[in-house]
């Protein structure tokens, strides 16, 4: 494994442009030795993923970024190497996609009083197995020629702060690393000093998550504030907890690209020895 490490990237299983495959096909093409997959609140692209790694020397590290909700703020949690089939990650998950659904379809109601879109244009946007989200709703949106792009539909119709939107149902953080940990895989909180209504958990919050087994923090992240990667290094440091940093991938949906923010080696080895639900599938 030598070559750039990226633990963060999302196919159309969630809100990725690329099918697993096709997402396998850029990292190749990018140069990347490692690639975790890490579809909103779905395992549904591991097979894919790993079938079509074969033979091309990516190794594919198997995740998800599951939801989790602390008060009013929506915590993304990495989550790797953990069992697929595990009773409460299957269970939970699902609860959490149907929640999604649900809510996008009355953000669509809402929306649709003010603009040209229906249901049917968001769910033409993704496939039957995607997590549904936000994203979805913005695709029908530049679709319709409402806005043009994704990033257009979040800064205004898909803003929290828009009127249309509402939260969904996740597990609260603690759960979500207790849940991760017994189905034998590693946590790292997500990108965990952005603008705004994600802003860093606070000192004592991750002090707790360390308790329950928390493996890292996603520090090298490009919606982390500078200032925010000080306190998350700080707190690394305070609680021994490692760091990680990675691209967030989302093919064409975001401009993020392949490798731009990457893990070390040494900190890839801790995180393989530390999950036991699942092995990296070596391509
Ligand atoms: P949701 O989970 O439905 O609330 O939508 C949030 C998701 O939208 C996140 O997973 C992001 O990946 C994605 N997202 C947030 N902001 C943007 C943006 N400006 N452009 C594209 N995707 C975004
Ligand atoms: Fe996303
Ligand atoms: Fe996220
Ligand atoms: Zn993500």
């Amino acid at each position: 494994m030598s070559g750039p490490i990226d633990l963060h990237t999302h196919s159309a299983v969630s809100d990725g442009t690329e099918t697993p495959s096709q997402l396998v096909r850029s990292a190749v093409e990018a140069g990347m030795s490692v690639i975790a997959l890490t579809d909103h609140d779905s395992t549904a692209g591991w097979h894919e993923a790993i079938a079509a790694a074969e033979g091309t020397g990516l190794t594919i590290i198997p995740g998800m970024e599951l939801s989790t909700n602390y008060g009013p703020a929506s915590v993304h949690m990495l989550a790797y190497l953990f069992d697929p089939l595990d009773g409460a990650i299957v269970a939970e998950t699902a609860r959490i996609r149907d929640g999604r659904l649900h809510r996008a379809e009355r953000i669509v109601a809402r929306i649709a009083e003010d603009y040209p879109v229906t249901w049917d244009d968001v769910l033409a946007e993704a496939t039957d197995e995607s997590t549904l989200g936000r994203p979805h709703i913005a695709d029908a949106l530049v679709r319709k020629g409402v806005v043009p792009n994704r990033s257009a539909a979040f800064e205004s119709i898909l803003h929290w702060r828009s009127g249309y939107y509402e939260k969904y149902y996740a597990p609260s953080p603690v759960e979500g690393v207790r849940m991760i940990v017994a189905a034998g895989g590693v946590p790292v909180l997500a990108h965990p000093a952005t603008h705004g209504r994600y802003r860093p958990m606070s000192d004592a919050v991750i002090g707790e998550l360390a308790d329950e087994g928390l493996f890292g923090l996603e520090v090298d992240h490009r919606d982390n504030t500078d200032e925010g990667k000080r306190e998350l290094r700080r707190l690394a440091a305070k609680y021994g907890l490692q760091i990680t940093g990675a691209s967030d991938y989302h093919g064409a949906g975001k401009p993020n690209r392949l490798g731009e923010n990457t893990t070390s080696p040494h900190v890839l080895e801790r995180l393989i020895a530390a999950g036991t639900g699942t092995r990296p599938a070596v391509g």
